[in-house]
C-alpha cells in the first residue's frame, strides 16, 4: 500500500491545499492517473444498504480470483531470453495471485499474515477497485465490485496504511475531509477514541495547528492514530487496514490496539497484521504466500496444525509474544 500512497504523499507536499480544497481523496488517485484500467461499467449501481435486520456491514467474497499486474503479461526481454535458451517457461510467476478464495464474514476481522510479497497488500487494492481481478470475482455483499458505481465503492472503503497522509493543512481540515459538516464535538470525540486527543489539546494551537511537511510534524504512530480518528469519522462499512511495522513499545501498542478495537468494531475489516495482538484477536486468519492462500484459520487452529503459520509465528511474532507476557 505504501507504493500506492507514495505518489499522493509527494503530490501532497507539492501544492495540496487548494487541490484538496476542491477534490476528494478519490479525485487525487485519478488526477494522478493511477488507474486508468478501472472504468465504471454502464448501469453501475450503488452498494446495497444495510438490510433493517440484517448486518451492519456486507461480508467481502473473493472467489476464485487470479491476478496479473497490468503489462505483467507482457513478453519481457527476460522470457524471451528463457526461450531461446529452451530453459523451462517461467510465465506462470507473472501471476501475482493464484485462485484467491475466501468469504471475509461481515462486521468481523479477517487477518491477512504471510512473507513479504506474497501478495497481502494486492488482495486490499482489489477490494476498492484499485485494480480488478484478472481471473475470477471480489463480491462484496453479494454484488460484484464491477457492477458498483465507484464513488459508492470508494465511500464504503476506509484505508488506513502504514504510511498515513495527512494533507499540509490543518489538523480540522484534515478531519473534517472525512465527514464534511462535522460538528467540533464529532471531531473531539473521534480524536479521542482514537487516542489522539490528548496530543492535539496539548498543541498551542490545538486542532488549527497545521500540520504536514511545512507544519507541525507529528511521529508516525500519531499520524496514523489521526487517521484512525479520520476512519471513525468517516465509519465506513468495510476497513483495509496496514498495520505499522515499526517497533512500538508495549504501552503505546496497547493504546493503538484499543484504538483499533475501536475504529474496527462491527466493521467487515481486512486487516495485513503484523501484532500479534490483532491476530490473535483475528476472527479469522488468511495466511498468504505466493499469491495463494495456504492456510486459514484462528490462531490457535493454525498452530496446532503445525505449517506454515506455525513457521511464521515462531520467526514473526515468537519475540512480540515473549515482550507480552
Ligand atoms: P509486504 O508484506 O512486503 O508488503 P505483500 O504480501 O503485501 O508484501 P504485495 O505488495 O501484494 O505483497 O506484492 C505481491 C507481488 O506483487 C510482489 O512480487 C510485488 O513485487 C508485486 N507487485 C506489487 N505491486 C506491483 C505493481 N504495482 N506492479 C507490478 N508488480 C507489483
Amino acid at each position: 500500500l505504501m507504493r500506492l500512497y507514495g505518489p499522493i504523499n509527494l503530490l501532497a507536499s507539492m501544492q495540496a491545499t487548494a487541490l484538496t480544497a476542491l477534490v476528494s481523496f478519490d479525485r487525487v488517485l485519478e488526477v494522478l492517473d493511477l488507474e486508468p484500467h478501472i472504468t465504471e461499467s454502464p448501469g453501475a449501481r450503488p452498494l446495497d444498504g444495510p438490510e433493517e435486520s440484517g448486518p451492519v456491514a456486507p461480508d467481502i467474497l473473493f472467489d476464485r480470483v487470479g491476478f496479473r499486474y497490468p503489462g505483467a503479461d507482457e513478453v519481457s526481454l527476460a522470457s524471451l531470453e528463457a526461450a531461446a535458451a529452451r530453459v523451462p517457461d517461467r510465465a506462470s510467476e507473472a501471476w501475482t495471485l493464484r485462485e484467491v478464495s475466501f468469504r471475509a464474514p461481515a462486521g468481523k476481522l479477517t487477518a491477512l499474515v504471510g512473507p513479504s510479497g506474497a501478495g497481502k497488500t494486492t488482495i486490499t487494492q482489489l477490494v476498492p477497485r484499485l485494480y480488478d481481478a484478472t481471473e475470477g470475482s471480489v463480491r462484496i455483499g453479494g454484488q460484484d465490485v464491477r457492477d458498483l458505481a465507484l464513488q459508492s465503492l470508494r465511500d464504503a472503503v476506509g484505508v488506513v496504511t502504514q504510511d498515513a497522509h495527512l494533507f499540509h493543512d490543518t489538523l480540522r481540515a484534515n478531519l473534517e475531509h472525512a465527514r464534511r459538516g462535522a460538528s467540533e464535538r464529532e471531531l473531539i470525540e473521534a480524536c479521542e477514541a482514537a487516542l489522539i486527543w490528548d496530543t492535539i489539546r496539548a498543541l498551542p494551537d490545538g486542532l488549527d495547528t497545521v500540520v504536514g511537511e511545512r507544519g507541525h510534524r507529528l511521529s508516525g504512530g500519531e499520524k496514523q492514530r489521526v487517521a484512525l480518528a479520520r476512519l471513525l469519522l468517516k465509519a465506513p462499512p468495510i476497513v483495509v487496514l496496514d498495520e505499522a511495522t515499526a517497533h512500538l513499545d508495549s504501552e503505546s501498542e496497547a493504546a493503538i490496539q484499543r484504538a483499533l478495537e475501536t475504529a474496527l468494531a462491527g466493521r467487515t475489516s481486512l486487516v495485513i497484521a503484523h501484532r500479534l495482538s490483532t491476530i490473535r484477536g483475528a476472527d479469522h486468519i488468511l495466511v498468504v504466500d505466493a499469491g495463494r492462500v495456504r492456510e486459514r484459520g484462528t490462531h490457535e487452529e493454525l498452530l496446532l496444525n503445525g505449517g506454515l503459520y506455525a513457521d511464521l509465528y515462531r520467526t514473526q511474532f515468537a519475540q512480540q509474544a515473549a515482550g507480552s507476557r
